[in-house]
């Protein structure tokens, strides 16, 4: 569905990617785990379309994203940085990336203060970003990408900046998101990136943990965490020695 094939890029004589395959199905939800610098935020943006590798390609539905630039790729994705436009309130914002989802709304009701509800900002939406916490500004960062219902959303370090009783409901939002896609057609993948075994553990239909620009492994929860083929691994998903 989501392939990536012999991906290499380099940011002067540092090799971050080296040749790095992936495959993602529809509706999957992969966490790709590794260690801080290894390139999963590199990774994600290249997916976005938002740097260009070196060499490789990606496909998405068979289709080369080649030269199908950022704004045209069927795909969200929330930075581990990110910013809403600062002069609009929260309910603006949201209703931005409403509007830009490629797909027919099933939906009745109002789905940006419903989702604003769940992850506890539903009375925050007519304030600007800069009249809310960090917290709350990831949250809504989040609310964007998953309103926005890609072909495929991809989350870099979701959890940044929440506290642990936030972090828990969002990991549970998250695990229950609906994510079929007008029509029950499609599904939206998750391609989730973090240095936290345990997040992976929670979330993941997949794991995936990335070392020295290539795929080091690649297996369910269970099998990484039992069966770790390198002491990378063991170290990423956090097995015990
Ligand atoms: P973290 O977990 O800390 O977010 P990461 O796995 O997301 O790390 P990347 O941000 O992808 O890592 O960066 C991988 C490497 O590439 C790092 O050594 C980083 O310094 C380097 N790098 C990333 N972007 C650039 C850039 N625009 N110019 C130069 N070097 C870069
Ligand atoms: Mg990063």
């Amino acid at each position: 569905y989501l392939t990536l094939r012999g991906i290499r890029k380099s940011f002067g004589r540092e090799c971050v990617l080296d040749g790095l395959n992936l495959d993602v199905s529809e509706g999957e939800y992969l966490v790709v785990l590794g260690p801080s610098g290894c390139g999963k935020s590199t990774l994600l943006q290249i997916i976005a379309g938002l740097v260009r590798p070196d060499s490789g390609d990606v496909k998405l539905a068979s289709r080369s994203l080649d030269r199908v630039s950022p704004k045209d790729r069927d795909v969200s994705i929330l930075f581990q940085d990110d910013r809403l436009y600062p002069h609009w309130n929260l309910r603006k914002n949201l209703e931005l990336a409403c509007d830009r989802s490629p797909v027919k709304k099933h939906q009745s009701g109002d789905p940006v203060l419903e989702l604003a509800q769940r992850l506890n900002i539903g009375g925050l939406l007519q304030r600007r970003p800069d009249e809310i916490s960090g917290g709350q500004l990831r949250r809504a960062a989040l609310a964007k990408a998953l309103l926005r219902q890609p072909a495929v959303c991809l989350l870099d370090e979701p959890f940044a900046a929440i506290d642990t009783m936030m972090r828990e409901d969002l990991i549970s939002l998250l695990a229950d998101f609906p994510r079929e896609r007008g029509g029950g057609c499609s599904q939206t993948s998750v391609v989730h990136v973090t240095h936290d075994g345990e997040e992976a553990m929670r979330l993941a239909d997949r794991i995936v943990v990335l070392g020295g620009g290539r795929v080091l492994q690649s297996g369910t929860p269970d099998d990484i965490y039992r069966k770790p083929q390198s002491l990378d691994v063991a170290k990423a998903i956090g097995t015990p020695p």
